[in-house]
């Protein structure tokens, strides 16, 4: 497809493979060039990230015997955001007998992210499900069993039935072992080169052409180059541009940045997901959120009281007294909603001054029927953990007093676009995870996260990343080419700029002033008036910034003010991208909720006839306004209907 516009005419093509939807896969599979055995070992691949998707793609290239170069920042692979996911990982095996099928999570999963994602991907993700939880088991991640051995699921919202494996509620952290096990076998082969610690920086481009990175070593400063066949982006999410979210917090968007700032398209941005059961806000001064996981609402409650400013203890609250809301409103799906629709009615509710907790703005999860029903001991065993960390977070015993709940902003359904092949418009360069925009649509549903990023790493890019080494000669670029010299003296120079400003505010007090932005105009409501204040704001503060803010230390050592400074200049001109996208998306869908359009019941109403299309977003310069390419959304296999989970 070719898409022009005003200022550009960009060639993007996002290769959908033709023919049925249950065959495409298959069919792209059988069709794309291989790369034979004794060439791969010529062929160099650098691999940003080592979450779960970089983990699971860099072992599979790696055992494959390709060379390749693996990036973190963190001082182990181990340490990825991805360890903190709680919950579980979906696929359709059917082991509950309880009706699924890859059909059906692929339906869930289309209609969840309300009819904003590609069938085709879509249906390749629900179609390798059941392959990652395979291969999970065969590497050793301890699955929850039932007493005869056989794996257990659990339930997920946006779904009537059992689908989410998990283990106990630190699914992520085993996941990632098992792949960090794989991968450190390929270490030790030699076949990956793990580099703990170094940031990337830039990615090098020739005649447009993804060649190599620009890495800084966080320990030394010093700065280094790296030429690759290919590069892969498995960088996660960046959800943390809002400040307070429940990422962690060295989540960031530095990396896919500095990829949109060299040709790739950005799709979707503003697309967030705005969590709805996360330890509500307790000050000014907090720096982080924390999640309790959607599992929880399998067996909690929620609730708010049925009076306004009822002050009352809970435990005193009497039954006829409590606005059990998600039932009342959603008789089928209940306190299973999906996370936008659970998050919204949290919002309202407090709104409407029903709220609990000091700052009125929390709702109920209360476990006091499932302990009468289950035993405590038996909720224990489901969720010990999460009940332990929120007891030590807020000093209340969750066994005996309802958890106090808020949406908070967890994950980013945009990212760097992709086509089916995971290619970004920038040829050579890959996005895979959490870092590109794909498969979620406005919403991601409940443990489809960890599904997309091994479903990338272990069972996608291991073939189409070969597709375009077959094509490409290896090795033809080096270090010393003048496109690295002249990227890497750019960085030393913005380097030196931010060091040389030494104005009179923190980097801590321009992120907390970029979140407060995005939270109160880009967050979970939107509408035109905020959108545009926004956008003022924003390019004000990012002004402001490069005249006024205070970096200290010095370039080469260790230094965190600098590695945050970097981040946060970005995350400054994300969040102007951001407030344009969801400005110019004027119909509501999934997380992405305009005050304009709404139905009467006050639910997202989508536009489809004039919105259905994935926003990807072209950078033409800091200053200037970026240009808007839209690809349009073509539903061949499901109908599109207005989100009912009533
Ligand atoms: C609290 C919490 C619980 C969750 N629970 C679930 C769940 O139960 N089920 C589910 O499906 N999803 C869950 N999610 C979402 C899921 O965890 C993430 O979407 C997923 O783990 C992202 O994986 P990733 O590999 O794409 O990125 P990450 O795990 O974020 O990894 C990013 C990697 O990139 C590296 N990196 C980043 N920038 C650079 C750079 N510039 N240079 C070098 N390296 C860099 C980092 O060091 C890291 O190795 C949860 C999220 C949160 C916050």
């Amino acid at each position: 497809m070719e898409v022009a516009s005003k200022q550009s005419t960009f060639k993007w093509d996002s290769k959908i493979p033709t023919g049925p939807l249950v065959d495409k896969w298959k069919t792209h599979k059988n069709n794309i060039k291989l790369v034979n055995p004794s060439n791969k070992r010529k062929y160099n691949i650098i691999v940003v990230g080592t979450g779960l998707a970089g983990a699971s793609a860099a072992a599979s290239l790696g055992e494959l015997g390709y060379n390749v170069k693996a990036f973190c920042i963190q001082d182990s692979a181990r340490r990825a955001h991805s360890i903190a996911a709680q919950g579980g990982i979906n696929a359709a095996k059917n082991y509950a007998n309880d009706g699924d099928s890859i059909w059906r999570l692929f339906y869930d999963t289309i209609k969840g992210g309300d009819y904003r994602a590609r069938e085709a991907n879509v249906y390749r993700l629900a179609e390798v499900s059941n392959s990652i939880i395979d291969q999970c088991v065969a590497q050793g991640v301890p699955f929850a069993r039932d007493y005869g051995g056989m794996l257990v699921n659990r339930s997920f919202g946006g779904a009537q039935l059992s689908r989410t494996f998990y283990a106990r509620g630190q699914t992520g952290q085993q996941l990632l072992l098992g792949a960090y096990s794989a991968l450190m076998k390929t270490i030790k082969s030699g076949k990956v080169k793990m580099y703990t610690r170094e940031e990337m920086l830039d990615l090098v481009t020739v005649d447009g052409v993804s060649k190599g990175i620009i890495s800084r070593n966080l320990v030394t400063g010093k700065i280094n180059r790296h030429a690759a066949d290919a590069v892969l982006l498995c960088t996660g999410g960046y959800g943390n541009v809002f400040y307070l979210s429940t990422n962690a917090k060295n989540s960031n968007v530095t990396a896919a940045w500095r990829c949109y700032r060299k040709g790739a398209l950005f799709g979707n941005p503003s697309f967030t997901q705005i969590h709805p059961t996360c330890i509500p806000v307790s000050g000014e001064y907090q720096s982080k959120l924390t999640l309790m996981s959607e599992s929880l609402r399998n067996d909690g409650r929620v609730w708010v009281p049925k009076a306004k400013n009822d002050k009352r203890h809970p435990n005193d609250i009497p039954e006829d007294e409590r606005d059990y809301y998600l039932e009342r409103i959603y008789p089928s799906f209940g306190n299973l909603v999906p996370r936008d629709v659970a998050s919204r009615n949290a919002k309202n509710v407090c709104d409407e001054g029903r709220g609990v907790g000091t700052s009125g703005l929390a709702v109920y999860l209360d476990f006091r029927d499932a302990i009468k029903r289950d035993s405590e001991q038996a909720i224990r065993e489901r969720y010990g953990n999460l009940f332990e960390m929120y007891e030590k977070i807020t000093d209340e015993n969750p066994y005996e007093v309802p958890m106090r709940i808020y949406p908070a902003v967890h994950y980013t359904m945009g990212g760097l676009w992709v086509d089916y092949n995971l290619m970004t418009t920038v040829p050579g360069l890959f996005a895979l995870g959490e870092a590109n925009f794909s498969d979620h649509g406005a919403n991601r549903l409940g443990a489809s996260a960890l599904m997309q990023g091994l479903a990338d790493g272990y069972f996608v890019i291991p073939y189409t990343v070969g597709d375009y080494l077959a094509g490409i000669t290896p090795g033809d670029v080096t270090t010393d080419h003048e496109a690295f010299e002249k990227t890497e003296k750019a960085i030393v120079a913005e380097i030196d700029k931010l060091l040389s400003i030494k104005g009179s505010k923190t980097i801590l007090d321009f992120h907390r002033q970029l979140g407060k932005i995005m939270w109160d105009k880009v967050g979970m409501s939107r509408d035109e008036q905020g959108l545009k204040e926004a956008i003022a704001e924003i390019s004000a503060l990012r002004k402001e910034f490069w005249s006024d803010v205070f970096v200290p230390g010095e370039p080469a050592t260790y230094n965190k003010y600098l590695e945050y400074a970097m981040r946060v200049a970005d995350f400054i001109e994300l969040g102007e991208l951001m407030a344009r996208d969801a400005l110019e998306r004027p119909e509501s869908c999934g997380g992405h909720f305009r005050e304009e359009s709404k139905t009467p019941e006050g639910e997202a109403k989508r536009d489809d006839e004039n919105y259905a299309y994935v926003s990807a977003w072209e950078f033409t310069g800091v200053d200037t306004p970026p240009v808007h390419h839209k690809e349009p959304l073509v539903f061949e296999n499901v109908k599109l209907t207005q989100r009912s989970y009533k």
